[in-house]
């Protein structure tokens, strides 16, 4: 399959990826985005009141097109397993015990979870191909008798172990069947993970993260704009990926009216970029409780994956590589998909996809697809950045330092912007609220973006 491949769609430019209209574009689609903004706003009274490595796919060295296909998931689901969650409103797990039903009082009602099955099961509706449950500071669920039969009975779906850290900023083990310590994995140690990282200075971290990745594992920062991991390691810790998209739609920012500050992760991790290392971009759910799942299910957002095998290791592989992308929905909500490629040398062969090396002379073509009508299209590039309205296209070509583009020297990357009446509010708002609103500059809600193609 070929780099543009989508598991079971057409290959790019066998049928209408380039064609002068909007693919694909279902009433459905439309709306569930859409729904899904609106339940955001909904959910916002301020709103309201407003108004308103694997280095064999990589290409350096050869102009071979990158084997692959891309898959979908979630990185970022939790469970009844966790401190922050209850099995009944009466009831909640253990988290000092290795027992799964081990049971204690639960603090808040409505922070009733689901079982790990039941999140399985949601994935595969949700219609996606991956997912890691990740409950905090343990590994319970991978020994779940429900969740090995669920993953016995559905071999084609890959089941990530993983689980989330907190010393105190959040990082995600992605691969991990055990909890690890500064010296790796540690075997048998299957709760209160985060304690058996003794050295929490940025080299022991560095130390923690080794010693996942030698294990085949992904290191990545959660939720960046929480302040904890930054405040503490800066950007002297390189993870692997780092969760730009936490939690359902990216719609208003910090500080209001705010849901959740993903402008600020996505500026973090452009540093990272800056000071020339290579990461890559991910989203995650994060969704905890059945109170919040209809608006924070599994796959919103869905982090896409370019692999040579839909494998645990492929997977992993994928992420290492940083060959990613983020959309705002899963597939079976027909969530936009962004697709970045370089052309390195005017063949008209676009060899590089997200997450690949090209070199500084090269041609970028950004394809689309399941886009609203009307989006916008923002390349980001380490010297600026240029807005471009797709109108009905679905694909844009175009080379940095030309036409309007900024310049690149190091990375370029892209995001998909829902038409979102930018210039009718700040017209229109400014004189009610003022400038203390993010309602009145801010983009209300993004589609998709990519991971860079780097320039070597
Ligand atoms: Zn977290
Ligand atoms: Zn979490």
């Amino acid at each position: 399959m070929w780099a543009g491949q989508v598991r079971g769609a057409l290959p790019p430019n066998s049928r209408g990826m380039t064609a002068p209209t909007v693919r694909g574009l279902t009433a459905a689609r439309g709306k569930a985005l859409l729904a899904t903004l609106a339940l955001t706003a909904a959910a916002t009274p301020a709103l309201a009141a407003a108004r308103g490595s694997d280095a064999h796919i990589t290409n350096t060295q050869a102009h071979k097109m990158p084997v692959g296909f891309w898959v979908a998931g979630d990185l970022h689901v939790h469970t009844i397993y966790g401190h922050d969650t209850c099995t009944t409103p009466t009831e909640a797990w253990d988290p000092a015990s290795t027992d799964r039903n081990a049971r204690r009082s639960c603090a808040d009602p409505y922070t009733v979870g689901f079982t790990p099955t039941q999140r399985l099961d949601e994935a595969e509706q949700r219609g996606l191909d991956f997912v890691a449950l990740t409950d905090h500071n343990n590994v319970v669920n991978q020994t779940d008798p429900d969740v090995i039969a669920w993953t016995q009975e559905h071999p084609s779906f890959v089941f990530v172990p993983a689980y989330e850290n907190s010393q105190p900023g959040h990082v995600q083990m992605l691969g991990a069947r055990s909890c690890y310590g500064n010296d790796g994995a540690i075997v048998g140690a299957v709760i209160e993970c985060d304690q058996k990282v003794a050295d929490k200075s940025a080299a022991g971290e560095a130390a923690l993260a080794d010693g996942l990745r030698a294990d085949g594992g992904v290191f990545q920062v959660n939720h960046p704009s929480d302040g904890n991991w930054p405040a503490a390691f800066g950007h002297t810790v390189v993870p692997d990926t780092v969760e730009v998209w936490n939690i359902g739609p990216w719609a208003f920012q910090h500080p209001f009216p705010a849901s959740n500050d993903n402008d600020f992760s996505l500026r973090w991790y452009d540093e990272f970029l800056r000071q020339g290392d290579h990461v890559a971009i991910t989203g995650g759910s994060d969704t905890h409780w059945v109170t919040t799942d209809s608006g924070q299910g599994v796959g919103e957002p869905t982090t896409w994956v370019f692999v040579r095998q839909l494998t645990l290791q492929g997977v992993l592989r994928g992420l290492r590589a940083h060959h990613t992308f983020v959309s705002a929905l899963p597939p079976a909500l027909s969530g936009p998909r962004l697709f970045l490629e370089a052309d390195r040398n005017g063949d008209g062969a676009f060899e590089a996809i997200a997450g690949s090396e090209t070199s500084t002379h090269a041609t970028y073509r950004v394809r689309t697809a399941g886009a609203l009508p009307g989006s916008v299209l923002r390349i980001v590039t380490d010297s600026g950045t240029a807005e471009v309205p797709l109108g009905v296209e679905s694909s844009y070509t175009f080379r940095p330092g030309v036409g309007g583009i900024p310049a690149a020297t190091m990375f370029v990357r892209a995001e998909l912007l829902a038409p979102d009446g930018k210039t009718q509010r700040r017209s229109g708002c400014d004189p009610v609220v003022g400038a203390q609103t993010t309602l009145c500059r801010n983009d209300l809600a993004m589609e998709a973006l990519t991971s860079p193609v780097f320039i070597g």
